[in-house]
């Protein structure tokens, strides 16, 4: 334990909401380090009250916890003023189940979920003692790997990690932990470059210290080289069956207030729709349901193991879940214990409305629709799948229905946008507005408008555009926010300098990664925080690499350039990411698959797992499972 009985008091005391670091919460496991073979920490680059929100923790603690000899527990960012007193007392980062050194675990697995999290993860490695850089370690630290979304293109972080695991997680912890068991347990050969050496050889582990990459003089990547006996791609990996897959029913339940704090059920995984600009619509493909009656199983021993009082349908689009309707059905069940269901931001459509209609009978809320582009022109062009009309027949029903309290989310700078686009969205809003007075609703509107700014992904079909520059973005956030000045309406945009960096990291390569260092350095922590963020510690690491942030997030990209992600297989083909950019730029959608045949995007062949829709109403749709069929 790093400290304890009253300077461990005095310390706690001293810093704001200590609860974040106090653990002993109900469900969490402890267990005794003498009778575990691996130590695990799972450690999340940011504060306990987003970490504790995120699905994927909760499930690896789970699935690590169920083995015998393994011991997961939690480390993750301590805020700044409790990290202001570790660094005066030297007290160094420490994990909330037993409060041992981070440094003394076996494995920590950091989940890299976004861009904004990079500086805090050195922050983190540094707070436990542990060389930055994955080649200065020696065999006695511990191992340090990473998962989540952003590993789908980690170059910019690569040199900080001795490994990463591509995909969904469930099966990969498992067979990490299998490997780095069994060197340790034969006496540890080869020392670090031995277990790198074992954990390449699992699908699904990418070791970036074994592949080289070469330069063009102008500073796009010219080749990625994997070692000898290494595959030229790593394939992510997959969960096959949802419904086998684990799932925790015992989750831990915070004792303070944070983002999401009630049971989540985990309806599907993938989605199909395919927005142009939708890293997570593309990369986290295919469509993959758990059944109604495992979901209502889990909520039951959920509730009952925690005491929440709502259940939130978690995936990328919970409305499109084929069994949606005998879902909500089933959870009716929890209705007179006044337990009430959450759908998060819905599809514009008269169907998806009489679910928001169904649910809020136990608990009122707000309505969030996201058109995401003002004209049907710039909605083809991003794959967006909203028809104005249906659009404001479904506003008008939400009015009738008694919502007066509605949020529209669009983005700010897709390809191709003009200034006749973004018009279009203020006349969206009017015509919301519009209805609203037609209806002579009594209650006032409540209308907020949120923009986000577009950013550039790689894997998407978007991958090859550039992100527009800072300024522009600025212009058209501000011709927004003088043009939507009107009663009733909150307009609220996101910050074009954070939209900038993450456009910046997102599509770097490893390179930036003395970007990431040199803005740490100066004091970069917490990016996705507001109060923290500040663009001139990130510009100056930027220029000490030798860097210009702007090749890597406003440089549109040739067919032709070497990704650096290109050695990342998430089974789409390339063809077919070409296509859909091609249709984008003439204004053509693409329909969805689980509707329409299939559109040979190739993961379901690559990584041969099929689209699994078992929610028992079909949405008529085509996995795909044999030869590619032509798309339309
Ligand atoms: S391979 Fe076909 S069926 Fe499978 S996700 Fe891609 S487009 Fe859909």
């Amino acid at each position: 334990m790093v400290i304890q009985g009253h300077d461990r008091d005095r310390l706690l005391l001293s810093v704001t909401k200590p609860t974040r670091y106090l653990g002993n919460e109900l469900n969490s496991v402890h267990k005794d380090p003498a009778s575990v073979q691996v130590r695990f920490a799972l450690a999340f680059p940011d504060v306990y009250e987003v970490a504790m929100s995120h699905l994927g923790t909760h499930i690896l603690y789970h699935v690590l916890n169920s083995r015998p000899d393994v011991y997961a527990e939690r480390v993750f960012a301590p805020w700044v003023d409790m990290e202001e007193r570790m660094r005066e007392a030297s007290i160094p980062l420490f994990s909330l189940e037993s409060w041992t050194k981070a440094r003394e675990f076996d494995v920590i697995g950091f989940s890299l979920q976004y861009e904004m999290g990079y500086a805090n993860v050195l922050n983190m490695l540094d707070l436990a003692g542990i060389p930055l850089l994955a080649s200065e370690r020696a065999n006695t630290d511990p191992l340090i790997l990473a998962g989540g979304p952003c590993t789908l293109n980690g170059e910019p972080m690569v040199p900080f990690f001795d490994a990463m695991a591509l995909g969904e997680g469930e099966g990969l912890v498992l067979d990490l932990v299998d490997a780095y068991l069994s060197w340790k347990q034969s006496g540890r050969p080869g020392g670090r470059r031995g277990l790198l050496s074992d954990l390449a050889a699992i699908d699904g582990v990418y070791v970036p210290s074994m592949y080289r990459v070469g330069y063009c003089k102008d500073g796009r990547v010219s080749s990625i080289e994997p070692g000898e006996g290494l595959p030229r791609t790593v394939r992510k990996r997959v969960v096959e069956d949802l419904d086998i897959a684990p799932f925790p029913l015992y989750p831990i339940v915070p004792n303070m207030d944070v983002v999401h704090d009630r049971v989540v059920l985990e309806v599907f995984r993938g989605c199909t729709r395919g927005c142009r600009f939708c890293h997570a619509g593309f990369t986290c493909r295919p469509v993959r349901e758990r059944s109604p009656e495992t979901l209502l199983d889990q909520a039951r021993r959920i509730l009952a193991a925690t005491g929440h009082d709502e259940i939130s349908l978690s995936s990328l689009s919970s409305t499109d879940y084929s069994g949606i309707k005998t879902l909500l059905d089933l959870l009716g069940e929890f209705e007179a214990k006044g337990v009430g269901v959450s759908l998060p931001s819905i599809r514009a459509d008269a169907f998806s409305l009489s679910l928001a209609e169904q649910v809020r009978r136990v608990r009122k809320s707000g309505l969030t629709l996201a058109p995401e582009a003002g004209s049907q022109r710039l909605r083809d062009v991003i794959n967006k799948d909203v028809v104005e009309a249906d659009f404001l027949e479904a506003v008008a029903q939400a009015f009738q229905s008694g919502w007066n309290s509605l949020k529209l989310y669009f983005m700010v700078g897709l390809p191709t946008e003009t200034g006749e686009d973004l018009d279009a969205m203020v006349d969206l809003v009017k015509r919301v507005r519009e209805i609203h007075r037609a209806q002579g609703q009594k209650d006032r509107l409540r209308l907020t408008v949120s923009a986000s700014v577009f950013v550039p992904k790689a894997h998407t079909p978007f991958q090859w555009e550039g992100q527009i520059p800072l300024d522009e973005v600025k212009r058209r956030q501000e011709h927004l926010a003088r043009r939507l000045r009107m009663p009733g309406v909150k307009f609220s945009w996101h910050d074009a300098e954070v939209s900038f960096l993450e456009a910046a990291l997102s599509r770097g390569d490893r390179r930036v990664a003395r970007a990431v260092e040199g803005a740490w350095r100066r004091g970069a922590r917490f990016d996705a925080w507001t109060e923290h963020f500040r663009l001139d510690r990130w510009l100056e690491g930027f220029e000490e690499a030798g860097l210009d942030p702007a090749f890597f997030a406003n440089r549109p990209r040739h067919y032709d350039e070497v990704f650096p992600w290109d050695h990342i297989d998430v089974g789409l083909s390339e063809e077919f990411l070409m296509r859909e950019h091609r249709r984008a730029m003439e204004g053509q959608k693409t329909s969805d698959c689980r509707e329409e045949p299939c559109k040979s995007c190739g993961v379901c062949l690559e990584l041969g797992v099929p689209m699994d829709i078992k929610g028992g109403e079909s949405t008529g749709g085509s996995a795909h499972q044999g030869p590619a069929e032509e798309t339309p």
